[in-house]
């Protein structure tokens, strides 16, 4: 690669990563308002501010489906459909454009990544700060079929209500199916409260039967319902962290998940028996790790008294 200075960068690979910005002179010129970010604001008939004049995709700025605030347009889907929409309107079918999501995949080698709605930065971008993330990793098919490998699963809803905010997903496959259930979810005005009742096909090779959006489901609702209490480390009183049990709850052989230290180790398969070794006295607060065994742990252990707590370390999110 060689840079405008004429250095030479020797590479194998080059990822160019640019971002998007509006070709608006034409509408500029045409006296067509625009965006503070440039984009040209349209309202519900893709009409701009200028009689008779109309525009559609990545140049403009629309409305999100998901919150209503403003926001560009910048994918191919949303541009195709609302050339198909416009001609529609155009030709006097009582339509509207009822805005965008956002809703990209792409294959990065073996891996597939794809994005619906919001992110966390875009969120607080458009100041909506009072939402709940949850992280799963539950498997693309069957796990007793072979080649069932995880996918990584983030999911942004609000705190009150389980609007959907948005989600993401990395893995080898089915990762655009998910991306699109959860974008169909989204479409339907569908919150997290409806996840577990989706009703996806089911057959070893290509799901579970308690496929991907319903564990995505069942643990937005476990957090909406306070079943199972996260908090971070960080937010912990030097007191708390002098005087909590801090308990481990890997089995043996499982190597440790993040750098949070345990003062008590009980695998959770000794759990139950192994009571008498726990304090009831004061909060345990159980290290975090993905999978079902901090939830399983934390049931165990409300069960029979406890103030139960689930913590992460900052590099886990906490
Ligand atoms: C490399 C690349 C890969 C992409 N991959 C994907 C993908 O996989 N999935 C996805 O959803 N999106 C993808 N996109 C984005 C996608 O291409 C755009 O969202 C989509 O093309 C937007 O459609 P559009 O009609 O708004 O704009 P465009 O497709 O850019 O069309 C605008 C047209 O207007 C013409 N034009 C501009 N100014 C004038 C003028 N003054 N007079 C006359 N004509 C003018 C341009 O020449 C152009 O032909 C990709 C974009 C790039 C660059």
């Amino acid at each position: 690669m060689v840079l405008a200075d004429g250095q030479h960068l020797p590479t194998d690979m080059l990822i160019v990563v640019t971002g998007v910005r509006p070709n608006n002179e034409l509408a500029a010129s045409a006296g067509i308002k625009l965006a503070a970010n440039g984009h040209v604001v349209v309202d519900d008939h893709l009409a701009t501010s200028v009689e008779n004049i109309y525009a559609i995709g990545d140049v403009i700025e629309t409305t999100s489906l998901i919150t209503g605030l403003p926001t560009p347009s910048v994918l191919s889907s949303p541009a195709n459909r609302q050339g198909h929409l416009l001609a529609d309107i155009l030709t006097g079918a009582p339509l509207t454009y009822n805005g965008f999501i956002g809703v990209s995949v792409v294959k990065i080698f073996d891996l597939t990544a794809s994005c619906v709605g919001y992110t966390e930065q875009t969120l607080k971008a458009a100041g909506i700060t009072d939402y709940e993330t949850l992280f799963v990793t539950p498997f693309d098919h069957a796990f007793f079929y072979p080649n069932a490998q995880r996918l990584n699963i983030k999911l942004i809803f609000d705190k009150a209500t389980g609007k959907i905010y948005g989600g993401q997903f990395v893995g080898h496959s089915g990762v655009d199916k998910r991306a699109a259930e959860l974008s169909v979810a989204i479409t339907g005005g569908l919150t997290v409260h409806d996840l577990p009742s989706m009703e996806f096909p089911y057959s070893p090779p290509y799901a579970a039967s308690r496929d991907a959006l319903n564990i995505v489901g069942y643990v937005a609702l476990n957090k909406l319902n306070q079943t199972e209490t996260v908090v971070n480390y960080s937010d912990l009183t030097q007191e708390e962290r002098e005087t909590g049990i801090f308990l481990d709850v890997r089995e043996a052989g499982k190597p440790a998940y993040g750098t949070l230290r345990a003062n008590l180790h009980v695998p959770l398969s000794e759990l139950r028996d192994r009571l008498a070794d726990i304090p009831k006295d004061r909060p345990v607060y159980i290290l975090y790790r993905p999978g079902l065994a901090p939830y399983n742990a934390t049931t165990i252990l409300m069960g029979n008294g406890y103030q139960v707590v689930v913590v992460k370390s900052a590099e886990q999110g906490g």
